[in-house]
């Protein structure tokens, strides 16, 4: 039986869905273009070799010094001011609680993803090194310096958890395992645990479970893209790329028997034109196989092949943080759920009073992610503004106020608490 709710009526007596969220006939990407020759596999960087001196700031103007892992990594803003290696402030937030390292090579990554400010296409227009990512630039720092601050700051580190992020390339596999085993060498993981977020398409079962015995704890996969069809559009042939949808699930499946339940999950976008029935699906079926799912808010990325596109509206986004919250940790099932015709949640599975106490404790807007110290539900790798403005706030890297509360109850279309 279909879980599927054929009408626009709302259950849990909730007023239904706002007509508009991101469509897949709407959502269709660039073609990439052609990379001039002289640009391809970082030639402009390699040929140039402009030795690196310490942290690197990203810079358009200035050539990119040649810098790799495992010696190098790069970092988000927000954890290089946490770390104390770039001087700046976030808004509202003190500091992030994850430290996320990105491989990084001349080279860049080798696949295409539609919706990634790293994608090859940039070859031309940009050096790796000084590509945007997730909305924000990414430091490239020494590892060997990394290390030092964290291993010298002890228990009083502010970080929760570590973040190896691959990408797709021939050294990541190797890399990977050295940066694991460069700070598991001076940094005990059972005071910082590490997380993995793999590059399935290099990986074979015997890599994921090297990393689980270097000491690795969580192993994520970025599907990103919540149905196969979405998948090969964004991430496969359809822009070039050499993603395929079962060699994800088949590492994901590694990832289950290798980590055990509730160490491993998988990232998905939600907006890039799936169904709120498809992508909340999906994270029923990773909680049904033991994992959990990492949300991200579609956001068109300057240079990307969807930076032409609509983010995800608020309200279409705030209905799957919402329901994918009580599936991952209110024992709720989709089945419970109702959808109207175009897949839209019109009602949570619980009676409306429940879900308004859910909505009220403002836990189900936070970033999600790997858990830190605080609890389980709430993430360690807080990213902020990753997938927003701090204007107009989509996952939030802080406990939501009472006024962020009465801006998500409208979003959500349900009653605002007067105060
Ligand atoms: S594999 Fe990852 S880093 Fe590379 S283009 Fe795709 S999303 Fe971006």
């Amino acid at each position: 039986m279909s879980c599927v709710k054929q009408s626009g009526e709302a259950a849990s007596g909730l007023p239904g869905p706002d007509p508009a969220f991101n469509a897949y006939a709407a959502m269709q990407p660039r073609v990439p273009a052609q990379t001039p020759a002289e640009a391809r596999n970082g030639r402009r960087v390699k040929e140039s070799a402009v030795p690196p001196q310490g942290v690197y700031l990203p810079n358009d103007n200035v050539l990119t010094p040649q810098m790799r892992s495992p010696e190098y990594v790069q970092m988000s803003n927000a954890a290089a001011i946490t770390l104390g290696i770039m001087p700046g402030r976030m808004h509202r937030c003190g500091c992030t609680r994850c430290l996320n390292l990105l491989l990084t090579y001349p080279e860049g990554c080798r696949a295409n993803c539609a919706y990634c400010g790293l994608a090859r296409h940039r070859e031309a227009e940009r050096d790796y090194a000084d590509r945007n990512f997730i909305r924000v630039d990414w430091p490239a720092v020494p590892m060997e310096q990394v290390v030092d601050i964290v291993a010298r700051d002890g228990m009083k580190s502010p970080f929760h958890r570590m973040c190896i992020s691959m990408i797709t390339h021939p050294r990541s596999d190797e890399d990977a395992v050295a940066v694991l085993k460069a700070w598991t060498a001076r940094i005990d993981p059972a005071t910082i645990p590490v997380s993995i977020l793999s590059n399935p398409t290099t990986m074979a079962r015997a890599d994921v479970q090297r990393l689980r015995e270097l000491g690795a704890e969580i192993f994520t996969v970025a599907l990103d893209a919540a149905t196969p069809t979405l998948f090969e559009r964004t991430r496969g042939k359809g822009v070039q790329s050499p993603h395929r949808w079962e060699k994800y699930w088949e590492v994901l499946l590694d990832a289950r028997d290798v980590f055990g339940p509730q160490k491993f999950g998988a990232h998905i976008i939600v907006g890039m034109g799936e169904t709120e029935f498809e992508v909340l699906s999906l994270v029923q079926q990773l909680v049904d196989l033991g994992g959990h799912s990492h949300l991200f808010c579609f956001f068109p990325e300057q240079g990307s092949l969807m930076d032409h596109l609509p983010a995800t509206p608020r309200d279409q986004w705030r209905r799957v943080q919402l329901a994918r919250y009580l599936i991952d940790f209110a024992g709720v099932r989709i089945e419970q759920m109702s959808f109207d015709a175009e897949g839209r949640v019109t009602g949570y599975g619980l009676p409306a009073a429940e879900v308004d106490d859910v909505v009220g404790q403002g836990v189900a807007f936070r970033t999600s992610g790997c858990p830190g110290k605080f609890s389980d539900d709430v993430s360690a790798c807080d990213r902020p503004y990753g997938d927003s403005p701090p204007s107009d706030i989509a996952s939030f890297p802080f406990q939501p106020n009472k006024r962020d509360l009465q801006k998500i109850r409208r979003q959500l279309r349900i009653p605002v608490v007067p105060g």
